[in-house]
């Protein structure tokens, strides 16, 4: 494996750490930003949110809020000025304004690892490039190559936007040669890719740390499940077996080494019946599947995020109970305010709310979490509380 990207600006690795009292800022002001935002405040960081929007789920827990736009460089360097060490919590941050941001100040992860993998086919490539094993895919320019590639991979396949997709959005199942058309004229024209269709056993994914000097420090992978496209419930330890688990770890940690990565990163895993795995994507900053690291594990995702880029030593991954998540997206809303107390008498449940003012139907809203005894403990507790959090029970 071989170094794709290397550290650059001002602080390179191998810099002093920066401790409790500096001043770290965070691009982006979901619900990533705002567990990131809470983790470094409790252990004595200051930090500044940089959001398109003043009204995101950081604006409550950050000590200062710059309202910018994610492609004007100019303003995001103007209100970068006094920090020490910049992060992401979403990928869709234009390169030019990262690299911008990265002459003046410590910027983990790498901006050239952003703009990998904020893209599916860079990020593909990449990937290949390094023999890691992928979902065979093509990538399609103009309605000529959908259908070369339609041929070659065959039906059904999933076009997606190269990029800014994330949660299913920017996805299209192709069933049939007749879904074609359809698919090419909601997502066509510009640069997209088309994916077999993966008949996966199970979704598994493994968030890691990576520190400047290379540690790294992989959290257990997770078992995940989907609905429409779209994160619903992970538990931990998956219930796979020890060798899928270990390769998946291994395959993140690798991953991670030939990205030059420091910071916390995720990568998403198919398991094939036959017990190979396929990367899905690399998400560049802490993940949906890593939520119930904060109840379940020694140090949360966002600790580990706040360590990895201060340059201090990474803690530890260690599981400290099985744990189970389940999303609550805005549908969850459709008879008026969830029933909170209910939700909350089922023993071992924890809420996390994101603040955020409109629940939409798919917007997420927050998550539940439960820690018991086994996994599949935790799971039916999690699911218990969310039916009757949106009276479903
Ligand atoms: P993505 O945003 O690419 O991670 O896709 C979101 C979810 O859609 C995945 O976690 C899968 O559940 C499903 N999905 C995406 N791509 C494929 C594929 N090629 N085959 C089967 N399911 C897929």
């Amino acid at each position: 494996m071989t170094r794709a990207a290397g550290n650059h600006g001002p602080a390179a690795a191998g810099d002093a750490p920066l401790l409790p009292g500096a001043r770290l800022g965070v691009l982006g002001g979901g619900q990533l930003g705002m567990m990131f935002a809470t983790a470094a405040r409790r252990m004595g960081y200051r930090v500044d949110v940089f959001s398109d929007v003043a009204d995101c789920p950081a604006a409550r827990h950050c000590d200062r809020l710059h309202v910018v736009r994610f492609d004007d460089p100019a303003a995001l360097v103007e209100a970068a000025v006094g920090l020490d060490a910049l992060t992401f919590e979403f990928e869709n941050v234009s390169a030019a304004a990262a690299s911008a941001l990265a002459d003046r100040t410590r910027v983990r992860p790498d901006p050239a690892i952003l703009h990998t993998v904020q893209d599916r086919g860079r990020e593909k490539a990449f990937l290949v490039q390094h023999g890691f094993p992928v979902v065979p895919h093509a990538l399609i320019r103009d309605r000529g190559d959908l259908e070369h590639a339609a041929v070659r991979l065959g039906l059904p396949a999933v076009l997606k936007t190269a990029a800014f997709g994330y949660d299913g959005k920017g996805q299209r199942r192709v069933g049939s040669r007749a879904d074609l058309e359809a698919a090419w004229s909601d997502l066509g024209p510009g640069e997209l890719v088309l994916e077999a269709w993966v008949d996966f056993a199970a979704e598994l994914s493994v968030v890691a740390a990576r520190g400047a000097d290379g540690a790294i420090a992989p959290f257990a992978p997770v078992h995940n499940r989907h609905r429409n496209h779209v994160l619903d419930l992970t538990t931990a330890p998956a219930p796979l077996p020890r060798a899928v688990q270990d390769e998946a770890q291994r395959l993140a940690a690798a991953i991670l080494g030939s990205l030059g990565y420091v910071g916390v990163g995720c990568v998403e895993f198919f398991l094939l019946g036959d017990g190979r795995l396929l990367v899905n994507e690399i998400a560049p900053r802490p993940h949906n599947s890593g939520h119930l690291t904060v109840e379940a594990c020694a140090c949360s995702q966002f600790e580990q995020q706040v360590r990895a880029v201060c340059g201090l030593p990474l803690g530890s991954p260690r599981q400290l109970a099985p744990a189970a998540m389940a999303n609550l997206l805005g549908d969850c809303w459709a008879g008026g305010e969830p029933d909170w107390a209910a939700a909350l008498a089922v023993p071992g449940v924890s809420l996390t709310l994101y603040g955020k003012s409109a629940p939409r139907p798919g917007r997420k809203m927050g998550h539940l979490t439960a820690v018991a005894a086994t996994a599949a403990e935790a799971e039916a507790a999690v699911i218990a509380a969310r039916d009757r959090a949106c009276r479903r029970a």
